[in-house]
């Protein structure tokens, strides 16, 4: 089967796991997941499972990178979008579908370093790809409608709620071996909602670069 037949089956799945936002789903299905991992896994590239992109880190699977946009998104027109955790860069792939600029920050130099090269091919212009600790946000380009996080902190740091716009929606998950999708709504200056979603499963969130 080709990557496209591949995708179509992809998205048929999402859609009966219950993503119904249709930008999402044409952002998904215009990807081509094979493309960001190593070619000894790429037969394995569409199915609902996460990978590993070296460096102890894994792609996501495409369903939660799915469920995560479609959360952050909630059908609004996105201007600005920060990721933090670039890994390999699908999600700030598919994220380019979605918003008008993708900023995305990533601790390990290693994997900012193949983001940017399984990216360039791509020409997404939209994405710019930052190498720093995404605990600290990314306050140059602040502040963003959305922010999405594909890591797991014992709590969400309070410098990515404050990078958010009023309005704005952050969606990460928290926790260290129980871990949980959380929601951040920005509703004012000085306030914001949280809610507990689905229990999930990310590598860790830690401080620092390396270089
Ligand atoms: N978004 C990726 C998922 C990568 S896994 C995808 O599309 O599949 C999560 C990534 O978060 C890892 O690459 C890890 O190095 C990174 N990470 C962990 N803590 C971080 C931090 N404080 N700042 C930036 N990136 C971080």
């Amino acid at each position: 089967m080709n990557s496209e037949r591949l995708r179509d089956a992809m998205v048929a799945r999402l859609r009966k796991a219950g993503i119904s936002d249709e930008l999402v789903l044409s952002a998904m299905h215009a990807v081509p997941r094979h493309h960001f991992i190593d070619e000894a896994l790429a037969s394995r590239a569409y199915e609902d499972a996460s990978l590993p992109i070296g460096h102890g880190q894994t792609i996501s699977q495409p369903w939660i990178v799915a469920r995560m946009i479609q959360t952050a998104r909630a059908n609004r027109t996105l201007t600005r979008v920060l990721e933090v955790g670039t890994g390999c860069g699908y999600q700030a792939a598919v994220l380019a579908g979605v918003a008008q600029e993708v900023y995305s920050i990533e601790r390990i130099r290693g994997l900012h370093d193949v983001a940017r090269d399984r990216l360039r091919p791509l020409r997404l212009s939209r994405v710019r790809l930052a190498l720093g600790d995404g605990m600290l946000g990314l306050p140059s380009a602040a502040p963003f409608d959305a922010i999405v996080v594909a890591a797991a902190g014992m709590a969400i740091p309070d410098a990515l709620s404050e990078q958010l716009a009023i309005g704005g929606r952050l969606v990460a998950p928290e926790g260290t071996t129980e871990q949980r999708l959380i929601l951040i709504e920005r509703t004012g200056a000085r306030n914001w909602k949280r809610s507990e979603l689905e229990s999930v499963r990310f590598v860790p969130l830690r401080p620092g670069v390396i270089w």
